[in-house]
């Protein structure tokens, strides 16, 4: 099965009471004033970029999810979390022997976890892969390692909880299984628990070098803000281009930008409260010092918009 992720997604429901009306009411119930949420001037302007998604084709995610969105004042209704003081790092654990170009993704996916979600993030302690026990691991049928990904989460990363944690995403050099019968899977996440593990192994293509170096990176960044997007509450955007869109197969992630939408946008914004034209400015230097030009493109078409 060539699913992209088994998403623990968290549902949320809302509540609404079905009361019947009292025939003699002996006081007017006061009215639930609905709350208007004014949209600033950066989201706005950053909506001209959004780009609108097509009809999805034959085995693509939507045409295999029938997903109804998330508007802005649902995510605003949902339980989700928000940094605190005792609660606002993000941390990328590295499990495995990573080579020197490996090494360097990881580098950069912290250093561009920060700018995206302009919270500190940081390097939790290496594991190696000593730590995945005999049961948890088997041969592919392709004929390499596998490690059982609910393994990692549940019995290392969920008892790992390093200071002032806000999210944990693991990250493996070897391939991922989430159940037997299953081939491989490039990644699993508990939103609840705010952990996930992601395998860099198919990602690269076989082998990680320098030509293909930035082609598995945008994948890396994809695929790591879109699962800790999760963990802030946000769920998959159904009707633009973005980085918060589900997909099936790394062909379909490679379609689908980098960018977060204007609606996206504003939902990550509304809890972290960062600086829109600061994460945006940084991105964009982001892209341009790692020579990653579509994604530059698209940071310098916000940046004109908010101009
Ligand atoms: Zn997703
Ligand atoms: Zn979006």
């Amino acid at each position: 099965m060539r699913k992209l992720f088994l998403l623990a997604i968290v549902l949320f429901y809302s509540c609404h009471s079905s009361k019947k009306e009292d025939k003699q009411p002996l006081k007017k119930q006061p009215r639930k004033e609905k709350v208007v949420y004014i949209e600033a001037p950066y989201f706005k302007a950053v909506k001209n970029n959004d780009v609108a998604l097509g009809k999805p084709t034959a085995g693509q995610w939507l045409d295999m999810h029938k997903e109804k969105g998330q508007s802005f004042e649902q995510f605003m209704n949902s339980k989700h979390i928000v940094p605190t003081k005792d609660s606002n790092i993000i941390y990328v654990k590295p499990i495995g022997n990573f080579t020197d170009l490996q090494k360097k993704q990881i580098k950069l996916l912290r250093e561009y976890l920060a700018i995206f979600f302009q919270l500190e993030t940081k390097i939790a302690e290496k594991a190696s892969n000593d730590i995945i026990p005999n049961n948890a691991r088997r041969i592919s049928t392709e004929g390499h390692e596998q490690f059982l990904a609910g393994y990692i989460l549940d019995d290392i990363l969920k008892e790992e909880k390093p200071e002032k944690r806000i999210a944990l995403m693991g990250l493996t050099e070897v391939d991922l299984y989430p159940k037997p019968e299953w081939n491989y899977v490039f990644g699993l996440a508990s939103y609840s628990q705010k952990i996930g593990v992601s395998s860099i192994y198919r990602l690269q293509d076989g082998k990680l070098t320098e030509e293909n170096f930035n082609l598995c990176l945008s994948r890396l960044l994809k695929i790591c803000s879109h699962e800790i997007g999760h963990m802030f509450g946000l769920h998959h955007c159904v009707e633009v281009n973005c980085a918060m869109n589900g997909t099936n197969s790394l062909v379909e992630t490679d379609t689908k930008v980098i960018r977060l939408c204007s609606v996206c946008q504003r939902k990550l914004n509304s809890g972290i409260n960062y600086d829109n034209n600061k994460r945006l400015t940084e991105l964009a230097a982001f892209f341009q010092r790692n020579n990653l030009k579509d994604e530059l493109q698209l940071m310098e078409k916000d940046l004109k918009s908010i101009q």
